[in-house]
């Protein structure tokens, strides 16, 4: 809850039925920057089920309307909508840095994969296809066509609050869907500033609305509510499972994006040096806080010794601080709660008797004393059975693994309740095809690391990361559109199929 405020700063309102306005709660809540916790960056409403129930009641007699506009003009909105966002990339990331702490570079990316996917769904205004197929009878047409739901729940974490929401309202908006978006409660200056983007392109009142707060309190009825056709969600695999049961009794379609524990696989043959570029930013990019964040590394017993030396002098020498500043490399953990987690996690590895190899430690001196920093971590001599290579961490903290063949590693890689992302580094065209064909994730790479997804292809995991869905690329269109098959009979007689069959 806000207590003293400096005068400068903002605070911002809910979006619904298109008008900026307050919970009627009468509760806000603070965002503070994770690399300086005295820098409040805004206050936001603390929303309450009527918040919820008036946004979804918004969307709904929004989407009467919305539905029936032409798809390749709804598109004509997206286009202006992603040349708006590219505008204002430079202060749009600020913003995101400042909030969740990942380094500038990071979040210029994030904002540009929102301007990526916006202009990539906007094609989709003009394609959208459907199949026309013969009929079996004579004088009949056949065809499918794709179909909006109606409301749809937009529920999304903090790692990239720009990204992911475009992936999921976009898409949604193009195939004349309406929405309702929760951010998380540590992002939502970038959701705001999506928000506004989407009201300055003009698209119409209610048919995008945003309610900011608490998973339970704003969540759940997004979960619940009847008025709801689709739940997309991207989050942790534990709510994942809260929002797929709550979602169930209504029969929503939910589409689930949640946790991972992604490897990158080193074979003898590798380019050990691109080896390690690749587990540097795979496992510390964005401080470990992706999704596809590259925690455990299988190596080759002939190789292991040479690459550990190399990888550990490596992450010793990454400069941590804040991501605004143009040193730095790693940013905090996202929150006080975040960094916790990975320190437990640490302890946890040195009980397990994994070997610390580097880092271990809390940052909390001189400039990163008010923020949650966390050196690089890296323990070897891990058991593939150990906590720390089975759990999801969130945060700096890689677990190398040694193998003595290819089916060890993979053996080892598949053997978590996850399948987002993988990777192998070989020179040997037939094992990475083996690798390619072997390993049980959403997304596989050759010679580069778990992370670097493109807006074209589809997204997403196998296993508890995902419920069988994907988003991105045309795939994403089938989370938010359902197929209807249209029989035209020109006959002028009663035609059955499968019973009047045709004799030649
Ligand atoms: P989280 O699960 O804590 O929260 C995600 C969202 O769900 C937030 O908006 C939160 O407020 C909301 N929420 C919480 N409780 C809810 C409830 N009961 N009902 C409805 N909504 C509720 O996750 P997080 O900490 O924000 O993000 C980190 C997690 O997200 C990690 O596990 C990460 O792997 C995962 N992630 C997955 C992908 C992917 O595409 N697979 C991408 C990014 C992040």
């Amino acid at each position: 809850m806000a207590t003293s405020t400096p005068a400068s700063v903002t605070t911002y309102g809910n979006f619904i039925d298109g008008q900026w306005k307050p919970s009627a709660s009468g509760q806000t809540f603070e965002n503070r920057n994770p690399a300086n916790t005295d820098d409040l960056v805004g206050i936001f409403q603390h929303s309450n089920r009527a918040d919820v129930e008036a946004a979804l009641d918004a969307a709904r007699r929004a989407y009467e309307t919305w539905r029936l506009v032409p798809a390749p003009v709804r598109a004509e909105m997206l286009f202006k909508v992603a040349q708006l966002i590219a505008g204002r990339k430079e202060q749009f990331a600020r913003d995101m840095t400042r909030e969740m702490g990942k380094v500038l570079n990071e979040t210029r990316g994030d904002v540009q994969e929102a301007i990526d996917m916006t202009f990539y769904m906007a094609g989709e205004g003009r394609r959208m296809f459907g199949q026309t197929v013969p009929s079996e009878l004579r004088n009949k047409f056949a065809m499918s066509v794709r179909q909006p739901l109606g409301v749809c729940s937009i529920i999304t974490p903090w790692n990239f609050p720009m990204a992911i929401p475009s992936w999921k309202i976009v898409p949604a908006l193009v195939c004349g869907n309406t929405v309702v978006f929760k951010p998380a409660s540590q992002t939502p200056l970038s959701a705001v500033n999506l928000v506004k983007i989407l009201e300055e392109a003009g698209i119409p009142r209610g048919v995008v609305n945003m309610v900011t707060g608490d998973g339970d309190e704003v969540g759940t009825p997004l979960t619940t509510s009847e008025m709801v056709r689709v739940v997309s969600f991207t989050g942790s695999t534990k709510v994942g499972r809260i929002v797929n049961q709550a979602a169930a009794p209504t029969f929503k379609k939910v589409h689930l994006e949640m946790g991972g524990k992604n490897v990158i696989m080193i074979m003898e043959d590798a380019d050990l040096e691109l080896a390690v570029d690749g587990c540097l930013w795979g496992g510390f990019g964005t401080t470990g806080q992706r999704c596809t964040a590259a925690s455990r590394v299988v190596v080759h017993e002939k190789v292991h010794d040479a690459f550990v030396e190399a990888f550990v002098a490596r992450a010793r020498s990454l400069v941590v601080g804040d991501g605004l500043d143009q040193q730095t490399q790693v940013g905090p953990s996202n929150s006080e709660s975040q960094l916790r987690t990975v320190v437990s996690y640490v302890d946890i590895g040195k009980k397990e008797g994994a070997t610390l190899a580097c880092g271990g430690n809390r940052l909390s001196s001189g400039p990163l004393a008010k923020g949650f920093f966390h050196e690089p971590t890296i323990f070897t001599n891990v058991h593939p059975t150990m906590r720390i290579a089975q759990e999801e961490i969130f945060g700096p903290v890689v677990s190398v693994m040694k193998c003595r063949s290819l089916d060890e590693a993979v053996a080892i890689a598949n053997g978590v309740e996850y399948g987002l992302s993988a990777a192998i580094y070989t020179q040997d065209i037939n094992r990475a095809f083996v690798a390619m064909r072997d390993l049980y994730t959403g997304i596989f790479y050759i010679n580069a690391p778990t992370i670097g997804a493109e807006v074209h292809l589809p997204f997403g995991g196998t296993k508890n990361t995902g419920n069988g869905h994907r988003e991105a690329g045309v795939a994403a269109l089938d989370v938010f559109s359902e197929w209807k098959s249209c029989y035209i009979d020109f006959s002028g007689k009663l035609q059955r199929a499968q019973i009047d069959v045709e004799q030649i």
